[in-house]
């Protein structure tokens, strides 16, 4: 059953208990007040016929000493006549409760003839035939004779009128419940617009519409749920783009690595096959010996690039505290064989928190990228705004900046074009597949350092402009910077 219809239900249910509980109370409260009245008049009545009869009885002549039954009845139908257009009804009794005289219509039984004494007045509400009657019972004292006198006042006009009262009352109540359905109705739907609001956005949410939002049309507890389903929603289509994207990064990754294998398999297969299906003289054999040998080690080389990627999306933040120069010291080292390209290293003194083996691929990674990028005689731009011929320049630099230490490696090789910059960091990922092929490599070496700078909560930044080089920089988290001491 629908919430506001269970809303209507229980306010009516509410409504008619409260109604029906005031009107029973309020009709019977008139009813009971009409009918105290109505006894009240009709003990008044007896006790004026009473003294009626009495005062009758001391004008009977002196000759009868004690009251006979005959003149008895002579009183009571006077009495019953006495000044009104319509006849009462009243009964008389003797001492032992004989009938002596009783009116036509007098009905009532004589229940209430024992209960009734010389000093007690008795009365009690009776059904007779449809009549309701007030039926009342006093004593006389006549003539030395105590005589009790019953009387009968129709009443059924008040319990008409209670009747009547119950009837208009019913029609008032059913008539009251049917508009405050309708009013109702109109409240719980305007009360749960916001349910059914929340409703219809879960509903578009779970077909797959995650932009889709709830609107908010109140401020009270509902809104408050409104407001915190759509921050739920926000959330929940946040993971859910950075799974469909991780998704999408997956399979770029297996396409990449398929088309990757594909290429140095081709070759290696295609030679093996040339050398054990033909006779090929020397020179031929160690041709294909020689292809086989550098695709077999490209693989070799591209595999263990794979593993430290592996290896490095595994890793845990184990950071150390080591002196920058130990990082630029090494790479020095490293590169220091390589007498065609002019390295140079400019760093400040400081304390890095890394992981000092990781790091260092990212810093050799990165010369190297430069080296291979700046190996065709590219020219540097001189302090004069002129520029020389070189061999080729890379610049690796140092320096503390306010976020923590910033590492820097500048060539002034082929540069990047600004459409591809974003694109290199993916795995596989190559800006041109020969040439970087002719230098081994295989596009996993930035790919790689991402996966390393995230353990160090940093990422590559990459400046590149074609033809003028590139700046591949990234900042390290750094205590006590600037004030390093040995
Ligand atoms: P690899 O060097 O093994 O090909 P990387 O992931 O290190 O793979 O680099 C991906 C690509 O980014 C390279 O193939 C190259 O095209 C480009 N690249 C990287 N560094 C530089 C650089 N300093 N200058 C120009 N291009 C670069």
């Amino acid at each position: 059953m629908k919430f506001s219809i269970k809303l209507v239900l229980s306010t009516i249910i509410v409504l008619a208990l409260a109604l029906g509980f005031s009107g029973f109370y309020f009709v019977n409260y008139v009813f009971e007040t009409s009918l105290e009245r109505e006894v009240g008049q009709a003990l008044d009545e007896s006790s004026i016929l009473s003294f009626a009869f009495e005062t009758a009885a001391l004008n009977v002549p002196l000759k009868y000493s004690v009251l006979p039954d005959s003149v008895v009845e002579e009183i009571a139908s006077k009495l019953e006549m006495g000044g009104r257009s319509e006849s009462r009804l009243l009964r008389i009794a003797d001492e032992e409760k004989n009938v002596l005289y009783t009116s036509d219509g007098f009905t009532a039984d004589e229940g209430l003839l024992p209960q009734t004494d010389q000093h007690t007045k008795s009365y009690r509400v009776i059904l007779a035939g449809e009549s309701y009657y007030v039926h009342t019972c006093v004593s006389i004292n006549a003539l030395d004779r105590i005589l009790y006198l019953e009387t009968m006042k129709d009443v059924t006009g008040v319990f008409t009128e209670r009747a009547m009262g119950f009837s208009l009352y019913r029609k008032v109540t059913i008539i009251m419940l049917l508009t405050g359905m309708v009013i109702m109705l109109i409240i719980a739907s305007l009360l749960t617009k916001p349910i059914r609001l929340l409703t219809k956005a879960t509903k578009r949410m779970a077909a797959g519409d995650y932009a889709y939002r709830a609107k908010q049309i109140s401020r009270d507890e509902l809104g408050q749920l409104t407001r915190d389903f759509n921050g739920m929603a926000n959330a929940l289509e946040d993971t859910i783009c950075k799974l469909e994207e991780e998704i999408e990064a997956r399979e770029e990754f297996m396409g990449a690595f398929a088309h990757e294998l594909k290429t140095p398999l081709t070759a290696i297969i295609g030679y093996a096959d040339m050398l054990r299906s033909h006779k090929l003289d020397e020179e031929k054999s160690i041709m294909s010996a020689n292809y086989i040998y550098t695709e077999g080690k490209r693989l070799e080389a591209m595999s263990f690039r794979l593993l430290d990627i592996i290896v490095a999306k595994q890793e845990e933040a184990n950071l150390q505290e080591v002196p920058a120069r130990e990082l630029f010291v090494y790479l020095q080292e490293m590169f220091a064989e390589k007498k065609e390209m002019d390295i140079r290293f400019q760093y400040e003194e400081a304390l890095v928190q890394v992981e000092p083996n990781l790091i260092k691929t990212v810093l050799v990674n990165l010369v190297d990228n430069a080296c291979k990028a700046s190996e065709s005689g590219e020219t540097v731009p001189e302090a004069d705004g002129a520029s020389t011929e070189n061999v080729g320049l890379v610049e690796v630099t140092g320096e503390v900046v306010d976020d923590g230490y910033r590492v820097a490696v500048k060539d002034y090789g082929i540069g990047i074009p600004e459409e591809e910059q974003h694109k290199i960091v993916k795995a596989f990922y190559m800006v041109d597949k020969s040439r970087a092929r002719s230098k081994n490599g295989a596009g996993l070496g930035l790919a790689l350092c991402e996966e390393i700078l995230k353990i160090h909560h940093s990422k590559l930044q990459i400046e590149s402009r074609v033809g003028e080089g590139s700046c591949f920089s990234f900042i390290l988290p750094a205590e006590n910077r600037g004030n390093y001491e040995e």
